[in-house]
């Protein structure tokens, strides 16, 4: 029997709402026609719920198997329909609970990567992807055009554990680099002395002094006038770097590193890279692309609607941190056997390789 440890109380009024294993909750019975579906009851606030509030299966009408093989499907690269043909499903029975499943690891992710105290080190990048059609062949005067055409996936990855730690999708412009760097701010806990790197997109600069610039007073001139603002100066600790590859047909033919905040001294302590990269982040997009089939080149497999490019995105950005055991961060003891490792537990947020069910039955804490 699946243990509960991780459950907390799904009722919002009760006093130990969200609170992760405490002795509040024990198992009462079952419900569901005959699926064996366990009630969870509350001490605490003295109501009980379906053990599969707040995940999702929640209202799931399919057999568990049938829903996460389609999971499975959607994780391993395949597109709707093809997914819908091999478990023997409508397409949109299909979409119906991969928008869930996007929805469940958004919330997932920002409880369970809230603070990724290891990380080190962060590379950013913007990874292109578009919905039903592409920037060129958008109509301006056609409102269903509104939520179509190019979409950028802003992504931070840290290349010591190979987590992506924060994913933000969007246009390709100021507002969600800043979103970005916030996300990174706020899941590395604020620290400076982290090394970011990232391509030439300008706005990152920006964001940065945005985001971690101190406000420092302007002195004031001499006559009338209101004081000036306060200008925001990136603390000095703070180390941010460029690469600009410039590429001739098609081939990169000189890579030019540039640091833009900071001194390269944190370089000396990363296991990752021996000099200014985006090597890791770039790996993450083809990985992405990989297991992704919408952000697949030159397929049919492209999305239709843009919710669900944005829920494929989120679950499988979280199934890749927390399910995927990547081979170069496999360990072992002495010549003990190789034990496979995923980026969250390099990243010391968990302790196992999660399968598809545990993540999609894991609750969410009720809003
Ligand atoms: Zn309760």
């Amino acid at each position: 029997m699946a243990p509960i440890d991780h459950f907390c109380c799904q009722n919002s009024d009760c006093l130990q709402a969200g609170v992760r294993g405490g002795e509040n909750l024990h198992i009462r019975g079952d419900s569901g026609k005959g699926r064996r579906i366990r009630l969870v009851y509350c001490r605490t606030c003295k109501r009980s719920f379906s053990e599969r509030k707040g995940t999702v299966l929640e209202h799931a009408r399919l057999p568990d198997e049938k829903a996460l093989a389609l999971l499975n499907h959607l994780r391993e690269g395949c597109g709707t329909r093809a997914t819908g043909r091999l478990v023997e499903v409508d397409k949109n029975t299909v979409t119906r609970y991969l928008a869930k499943a996007g929805a469940h690891a958004e919330r997932l992710h920002d409880e369970l990567v809230a603070l990724s105290p290891r990380t080190r080190e962060v590379q950013v990048d913007e990874k292109w992807g578009y919905v039903a059609k592409k920037e060129a062949s958008r109509d301006p005067t056609d409102p269903l055009d509104r939520l179509r055409g190019d979409d950028w996936d802003h992504t931070a990855v840290d290349p010591e554990s190979r987590l992506l730690l924060a994913l933000v999708p969007g246009e390709r412009d100021g507002q969600t680099s800043e979103r970005l760097i916030r996300q990174v701010h706020d899941r590395t806990g604020g620290r400076t002395d982290l090394l970011r790197t990232s391509d030439e997109h300008a706005p990152y600069e920006t964001a940065i002094g945005q985001v971690y610039g101190v406000k420092t007073p302007r002195p004031r001139r001499p006559g009338p006038g209101r004081p000036p603002w306060p200008a925001k100066v990136v603390p000095a600790d703070l180390c941010y770097a460029t690469v600009r590859k410039r590429r001739e047909k098609g081939r990169v033919v000189e890579v030019v590193r540039a640091l833009v905040f900071g001194t390269l001294y944190l370089l000396g302590r990363s296991s990752a890279s021996t000099t200014i990269n985006t090597s890791f982040v770039e790996r993450n997009n083809g990985t992405d692309r990989h297991q992704n089939s919408r952000k697949r080149r030159k397929t049919c497999a492209f999305s239709k609607d843009l919710a669900m490019y944005r829920a494929a995105s989120y679950s499988i950005g979280f199934s890749y941190n927390f399910c995927w055991p990547v081979r170069t961060l496999r360990g072992r003891e002495g010549e003990g056997p190789w034990q496979a490792r995923t980026p969250a537990m390099a990243a010391g947020l968990s302790d196992h390789v999660w399968d598809t069910r545990k993540w999609v039955t894991y609750p969410t804490k009720p809003r």
